[in-house]
Order: C-alpha cells, then sequence, then structure tokens
C-alpha cells in the first residue's frame, strides 16, 4: 500500500504518520511528496489561530473517498516541540478518522501507537483529574474506545492495590539481570539468546563479567542507602546455566545487594522448561526465589516444532508439576495468541491445558514480526491467522480469565503486533508480578545488569527518564562490562545526588 500525504509540510508528520498507516495495512509506504502510483491520496488543511482546525480527504484509484475535520483550542506551549505535539494529535485524528472510514477498521487504541497505555491514564491519577474527566480526556483527545479505557482502569486499580506506594517507589530501584544464553534459538525470538550447547567458556567468562557488575552496583546502593523493591532474572533462559553456576549467582546477590530479605519480589524466568531440573528448583528455594516462569507458548506440539522450540507439551506440563511439588507456590506461564498455524481451535486446547494447571498469573502475548526474527525474515513460510481470528483468540482469553478469576494488571503493546493488539498479564488476587508493573508504568529507575539487559534512569524528582544498554552479544560484553558499569554508577551518582541537592 502506497500513502501520499499532502499539505502537512514538516518531517515531524512522518513518523506518527506512517506509524497509523501501519495499523491499517501491512507493508505501507507513506510518502509526502508525490509517488505517482500511489493507491491513497490523502490531502490535508491545517489551520492555526487560536484553534487547529484540519479537514482531511481521501481519495483513491477506483475514485471512492472519504473526509473528515476536527478543531480544538490550541493550548498554551513554550516549546517548538510541544506545539507540534498537539498539532499531531489532531492530524492524527483525521487522518485516523479517514483511514476508518476508508477501510471499515475501527482502531481500538485510537491513535496510540505507544507501547504503554496505561502510562497516560496514571498520569491524570497522579494529577488528581476526576477520573470520569480523564476517560473523556482519553477518549477525545486520542479517539479509544469506552472498552480500552475500561481495561486501562481495572489494570491501573489492580496496579495501586497492589503496589498502593507506587508513586513514591522513585527513590528506590528495582534490578534486572540478563542471562543471554537459551537452550535453542525460537524462531520469532529477538531477545540477546544464544545456544548454550558448546559455549561453557563464553558462559562462565559472562559470568564473571555478571558478577563484577553485581557487586559494584551493590556496593554502590548500599554505601548511598538506596532500597531495592523488586529484581528479576530474564534473558534468554536464566535456567539455562547449571545449578552451581544459579547457586553462586544468587549468593551473589545475597552478598553484594542491600537487604535482599526485604525485596518485595525475585522472579527467575525459567522460561524454557527443558532447562529445568530437580538441582536448579532446589537451588532456587535455597534462596527464597518467590516466582518463577515456566513458559508452554502454546499447547500444540507441532506449533512448538514450527517456532524452533525444542521441548514437548508434556515436558511443560511435567515440569509444572516439578516445580509445584517442590513448593514453588507463584508460577507464571506465558502463553501466545498467532502462532502459525492456530486458530480458536488450538488456543481454545491451550487455555483447556492451562486449566488443568491454573498458574498464579498468566501472561497472554499477541505474536508480533519483530524486525530482527526469523519469523520476519521469513515471513512467507509462516502461515498466520487474520486479523478477525486473532480478536476472537484475544476475546476467548479476556473471557477465559474472567471466568477463572484472573484480574488484567499490567499491559503493554508492540509495533507490528497482529491485530493491532496488546500483551496482558493477568493474575489471580495478589499474585501480580511487582516486576512487571514497575517495568511498565516506568515510575522507579530499574538498572540493567548481564547482557542487552538496559537500564532505565527515571528522575527521582522530575521523573525524566533516561536510558544505557548493556551490549547485546556476550563477546562484547566480556570486553566492556567494566566500562558499563561504570557508567551506570556515574548516571546514578548523578540522578540521586541531583535529588538530595
Ligand atoms: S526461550 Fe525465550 S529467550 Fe530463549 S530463544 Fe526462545 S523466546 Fe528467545
Amino acid at each position: 500500500m502506497r500513502i501520499y500525504i499532502e499539505g502537512l509540510d514538516h518531517e515531524r508528520f512522518d513518523r506518527p504518520m506512517g506509524n497509523i498507516a501501519n495499523l491499517f495495512f501491512e507493508e505501507c509506504e507513506v510518502s509526502r511528496k508525490p509517488v505517482g502510483d500511489e493507491d491513497l491520496h490523502i490531502a490535508f488543511k491545517v489551520e492555526v489561530d487560536e484553534m487547529v482546525k484540519v479537514r482531511a480527504v481521501l481519495s483513491d484509484r477506483s475514485g471512492n473517498s472519504e473526509e473528515a475535520s476536527y478543531e480544538k483550542e490550541l493550548e498554551g506551549w513554550s516549546t517548538e516541540k510541544e506545539y507540534f505535539r498537539q498539532l499531531i494529535k489532531a492530524v492524527s485524528r483525521v487522518y485516523l478518522m479517514v483511514l476508518q472510514d476508508y477501510t471499515g477498521i475501527t482502531q481500538k487504541w485510537g491513535i496510540l501507537t505507544g507501547v504503554r497505555p496505561t502510562k497516560l491514564l496514571h498520569r491524570h491519577v497522579q494529577k488528581g483529574t476526576p477520573l470520569a474527566e480523564a476517560h473523556r480526556q482519553l477518549k477525545e483527545e486520542y479517539l479509544i474506545t469506552d472498552e480500552k479505557i475500561e481495561l486501562m482502569q481495572k489494570i491501573v486499580d489492580r496496579q495501586l492495590a497492589v503496589i498502593p506506594d507506587l508513586y513514591e517507589l522513585k527513590k528506590e530501584v528495582s534490578i534486572y539481570i540478563g542471562i543471554p544464553f537459551c537452550p535453542t534459538k525460537c524462531a520469532y525470538c529477538t531477545f540477546p539468546a544464544y545456544a548454550i550447547n558448546g559455549r561453557q567458556g563464553s558462559v562462565d567468562s559472562f559470568l564473571g563479567g555478571l558478577h563484577y557488575e553485581m557487586r559494584e552496583v551493590g556496593k554502590w546502593l548500599k554505601e548511598n542507602g538506596i532500597k531495592i523493591t523488586t529484581v528479576y532474572y530474564g534473558g534468554g533462559t536464566p535456567t539455562s546455566i547449571t545449578a552451581e553456576e544459579m547457586d553462586m549467582l544468587y549468593e551473589e546477590m545475597y552478598e553484594s545487594f542491600p537487604d535482599v530479605k526485604d525485596i518485595r519480589e525475585i522472579t527467575v524466568e525459567a522460561g524454557r522448561p527443558d532447562t529445568i531440573t530437580p538441582e536448579k528448583l532446589e537451588v532456587l528455594k535455597k534462596w527464597n526465589i518467590d516466582r518463577i516462569s515456566i513458559n508452554p507458548q502454546s499447547y500444540i506440539q507441532e506449533t512448538l516444532k514450527a517456532i524452533g522450540r525444542h521441548h514437548t507439551v508434556e515436558e511443560t506440563i511435567d515440569k509444572f508439576h516439578l516445580a509445584r511439588g517442590m513448593g514453588m507456590n507463584n508460577i507464571n506461564m506465558d502463553l501466545i495468541i498467532g502462532l502459525p498455524g492456530e486458530e480458536v481451535p488450538e488456543f481454545q486446547h491451550t487455555l483447556d491445558e492451562t486449566e488443568k494447571l491454573m498458574p498464579e498469573s498468566l501472561t497472554v502475548h499477541t505474536l508480533s514480526f519483530k524486525r530482527a526474527s526469523e519469523m520476519t525474515r521469513n515471513k512467507q513460510r509462516y502461515k498466520v491467522a487474520d486479523r478477525d481470528e486473532i480478536v476472537r483468540m484475544m476475546d476467548l482469553a479476556e473471557e477465559w480469565t474472567e471466568k477463572h478469576d484472573y484480574a488484567p494488571y499490567y499491559l503493554y503493546r508492540q509495533k507490528n503486533i497482529l491485530g493491532n493488539l496488546e500483551n496482558v498479564g493477568y493474575a489471580l488476587k495478589n499474585q501480580e508480578s511487582l516486576y512487571n508493573i514497575m517495568i511498565m508504568e516506568e515510575q522507579q529507575t530499574i538498572i540493567g545488569l548481564g547482557c542487552g539487559a538496559s537500564s532505565k534512569f527515571v528522575h527521582p524528582v522530575t521523573g525524566t527518564i533516561s536510558q544505557l544498554a548493556n551490549p547485546k552479544d556476550p563477546k562484547s560484553y566480556n570486553d566492556s562490562f567494566k566500562h558499563y558499569t561504570e557508567e551506570k554508577i556515574k548516571i546514578l551518582e548523578d540522578l540521586f545526588s541531583r535529588e538530595q541537592a
């Protein structure tokens, strides 16, 4: 699909116009210059005085046309960026309206293409906007549907129920630890995940670097009296290393981090069932790791094979029972909607199997075609369900979770997500993952240690966010972990000392 957009004369419009077009069409090209053989022509007229007035006329090659308009009072602005933000919002709104009318597709998230919609509602809650007014504004400014506003509200309520001091946690930090190894690489994966077999040398040096980072950052936190709210071991698959290696890592955590017994939650993403052994579960128990994830993704064997997850459905079930039997009482399971070859009956089967296990929490992802994954590179090899079918599966997940007393407690969206839907974390009462809430709502600094771990620094007073990512591959990590540790500590110094000043 090629779209020619006329009448918007600033490059600041390019990204939002491209992102919104992608909600409607796959493989879409949007240009502000005539392309000659465009499929759609959209002519804008934008007038600005005390009001922003936008009108758009869409026409296609067959002579079909749609038009829409919108006007809104221009609010005060002090920078060019703020001025354009208002213009872009108004233009996006009209653009979405003509595209919705033309395609007959309603975008339930309106013009929002960002990852964290619930942040918008938190902002209103923090400002003290009455809820009805907050909802009205979300609907008016972004064209978000009532259904999604209701979902956002449920999530925000849940989050504040489990972390009542969510807005006061800026003076603490959470820690993410990335272990970049997996037994094999899955086809949809873009995480730093290297097949572990035959790489013991590389694992050893990586762990050496990681222990160093944990020690140095832990020392800094202790010296500065900064508490840790949550710790999350992700990756890769953090249980792909040996039980001894895990034991030493958690021992390091207890020695280096401040007041580990007061940390509200420690999660280890066991992820791939084929990495879980009784010895490793013993180690997790020994160090009081409260929460693990065992991820089936699907309970259809052919699907697991097609996506390169080399474990069996039985293995998922067996490892779940093993973990349960050994005392793990907070287990999360990840499911993916829209895996190749799967439609409603397959997903229903996955839910039926989930019902037999009843994990404490369930994260339902919608497949996204991430640019760097094998699946995207060879898209024609993977047959996936169409938009309507994806929506039906999502509805099924919603109904099923509600019926089984799981409540939604976090959500995020991705680019190129099938059906423009979202990933939603559901949990039984009081079994929500606190780390997932912290990472989604960006209320505090999360320090990333290990491979591919991204640190997100949230200023304790202003809330401004900056990021620093560790290298993704173990070799570059091994060459530079000291440098990255120093950089992080410098940023932390600056962040927390400025706050005290
Ligand atoms: S197990 Fe997870 S991290 Fe590892 S390759 Fe598969 S999707 Fe990626």
